[in-house]
């Protein structure tokens, strides 16, 4: 689902992020991505999104050069993945339910098949109960399991997210990252990033390290 060959990404300013790293992440498979703060996690994220673009080396995403594709075709990438941030960018002035719809009312999806995918959705994440509540009326948790409902909603065969337990206490954080297992059970190909090292081993996944823009674990060797 995701392969990188020797990808290398300087930005503008001529500082080096990532260094020839090379791994794949299978189809249907999980893996955390790991390493200090400026590691390269974010960047290596952007590239599968084509937020950026490498400068050396190949990205491909389901066997598409993400680098090479044309600028109409990036809408269509995006809506293969489920993107999760740290700061969820919720919509405030919109209820739960109205902030998971976001991306099926932009497909134009007709009323009925967006109620019974946002219910789908939100049950998955067990928050099924407060669909009509605004975001300031639920915990740091609870916001983050909307942003994870909206990032599914469309049924995205990847799903990425970048430090998406950042502002949450551990409790939390382990209940989290349990939802992006329970997605990667019914067939979704997940990719995490995450600082927090502890939670990453306490959950038995795969483990790609960065440190200091290389590829320091899990990955293919040079
Ligand atoms: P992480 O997500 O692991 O904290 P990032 O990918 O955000 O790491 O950043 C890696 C390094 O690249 C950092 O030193 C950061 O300052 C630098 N960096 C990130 N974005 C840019 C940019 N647009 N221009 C220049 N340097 C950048
Ligand atoms: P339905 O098939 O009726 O949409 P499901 O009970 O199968 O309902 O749950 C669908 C929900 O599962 C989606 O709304 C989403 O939350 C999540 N999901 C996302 N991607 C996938 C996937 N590839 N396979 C299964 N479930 C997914």
């Amino acid at each position: 689902m995701i392969r990188f060959t020797e990808v290398s990404k300087r930005y503008p300013n001529g500082f080096q992020a990532l260094s020839r790293v090379s791994f794949h992440l299978e189809r249907g498979g999980m893996a955390f991505l790991t390493g200090h703060s400026g590691a390269g996690k974010s960047t290596l994220l952007k590239l599968i999104t084509r937020m950026e673009t490498c400068s050396q080396g190949q990205v491909l995403v389901d066997g598409q050069n993400v680098a090479r594709l044309p600028s109409r075709r990036v809408p269509g990438l995006r809506r293969s993945m489920g993107i999760v941030f740290q700061n969820h960018h919720l919509l405030f002035d919109r209820t739960v339910f109205d902030n998971v719809a976001v991306p099926l009312v932009i497909a134009g999806l007709p009323h009925g098949e967006v109620r019974r995918r946002v219910h789908a959705a939100l049950d998955k994440v067990g928050l099924l109960s407060k669909e009509k509540l605004y975001p300031i009326a639920l915990s740091g948790g609870e916001q983050q399991r909307v942003g994870i409902a909206r990032a599914v909603v469309h049924r995205p065969p990847l799903l990425l997210a970048d430090e998406p337990t950042g502002n949450l206490d551990p409790e939390l954080s382990a209940e989290i990252m349990g939802l992006f297992e329970q997605f990667n059970q019914v067939g979704v190909t997940v990719l995490v990033a995450s600082h927090d090292l502890a939670l990453i081993r306490a959950m038995g996944q795969r483990v790609l390290t960065l440190a200091r823009g290389e590829l320091a674990q899990g990955g293919v060797p040079a």
